[in-house]
């Protein structure tokens, strides 16, 4: 099969789409879910398996050459490894996953089998006490070995850290340092609005400045990598390092210029940008019976009306950001 790109309104390659497979999570992460959770939507307004792996095949077909499957966390619902099986069908496209790590190592030998090598893992502290307060649940030991597991089961890790003042920056420096004797990318990323109440505090105290700035005062001879097209983290190494570090300035939103994502929510509502609210409802649209060929159509109608950026999609929003980001997969 001939590789096709896809390109949308800006001239930006879209590449990469990022399907969140359910809504549910056994974690409970303050930026991300109140602590009684969210009301979760029953099974049918959730895109069915079938429906996420038609979508995805469409899209693969379009031009699509990564899919990251996320959450809510996805080895909670039922059928995610008959799932990846079907994907690992489609040639010549990545299948990547993020995950809390709290299940994952029951899968290690199956995810190899199937040719998943890139796994993002949640973890914002090192500290069993300070990962209880954030996540408000006690798996820290779990996913700490279920960490150890992937990594020296061969896999490319990058640790998710989301820095907040007053409940992880120790780990700022701890989870650097957890770079230095492990083949990682830690990746620390700026808070943002999607904690499913909306309540945020008025300036973002740990920007991408702030983060470097506290990494360099005790590494200072750090080196800032080039910037390749799609990626949202700016990464750099220190001498010395097996691994490395990134900065995700996912609230500043300095990346826009190359995003290259498509996003797909469990109830099957289209992002073209994380910021947006959803700019069209494929699960309805699909249940409608349309062919693949009315999806392609459609679908190129949205990427060729991309917002230029975060800031652009946020302000054409019907209201503020109030949704957890259980239901959109980060
Ligand atoms: N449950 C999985 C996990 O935690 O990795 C996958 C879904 S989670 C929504 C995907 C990513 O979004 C995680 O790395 C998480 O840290 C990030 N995230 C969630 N809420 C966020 C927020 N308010 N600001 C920044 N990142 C957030
Ligand atoms: Fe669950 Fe991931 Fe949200 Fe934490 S960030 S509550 S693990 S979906």
């Amino acid at each position: 099969m001939d590789n096709p790109q896809l390109f949308d309104n800006h001239g930006r390659e879209l590449s990469y789409l990022r399907l969140a497979v359910t809504d549910r999570c056994n974690l409970r992460c303050t930026y991300c879910m109140p602590a009684e959770g969210i009301n979760y939507l029953p099974e049918r307004e959730l895109l069915s398996w079938e429906e996420m792996f038609r979508l995805t095949r469409i899209m693969h077909e379009m031009g699509i050459k990564k899919v990251r499957i996320t959450g809510g966390e996805p080895f909670v619902r039922n059928g995610l490894v008959e799932f990846l099986t079907e994907l690992a069908g489609l040639s010549d496209l990545e299948i990547c996953l993020t995950t809390n790590g709290v299940f994952i190592g029951d899968y290690i030998d199956t995810l190899q089998i199937l040719g998943v090598r890139h796994i993002n893992l949640s973890l914002d502290s090192l500290d069993r006490d300070r990962f209880h307060q954030i996540t408000r649940r006690d798996d820290f030991a779990k996913v700490y070995e279920n960490l150890i597991c992937l990594i020296d089961a061969g896999f490319q890790v990058k640790i998710n850290a989301v820095v907040m003042q007053g409940k992880n920056e120790e780990d700022i420096i701890a989870l650097t340092e957890f770079a230095r004797t492990h083949p990682v990318s830690v990746r620390f990323i700026e808070e943002m609005p999607f904690n499913g109440c909306g309540l945020v505090e008025e300036k973002l105290f740990w920007d991408h400045v702030r983060i470097l700035e506290r990494i360099r005062s005790q590494f200072p001879d750090l080196k800032a990598r080039p910037f390749l097209f799609g990626e949202t983290a700016k990464t750099y190494d220190i001498p010395g390092f097996k691994g490395n570090f990134g900065i995700i300035a996912a609230f500043s939103r300095t990346f826009c210029g190359t995003c290259n994502r498509i996003r797909l929510t469990a109830k099957g509502q289209v992002k073209t940008c994380l910021y947006d609210d959803g700019v069209f409802d494929l699960k309805a649209y699909l249940r409608g019976g349309v062919s693949d060929e009315e999806i392609k159509t459609q679908l190129m109608t949205l990427f060729k009306a991309r917002s230029l950026d975060g800031f652009e999609a946020e302000k054409n929003r019907k209201g503020v950001i109030t949704e957890s980001m259980t239901t959109i997969g980060g």
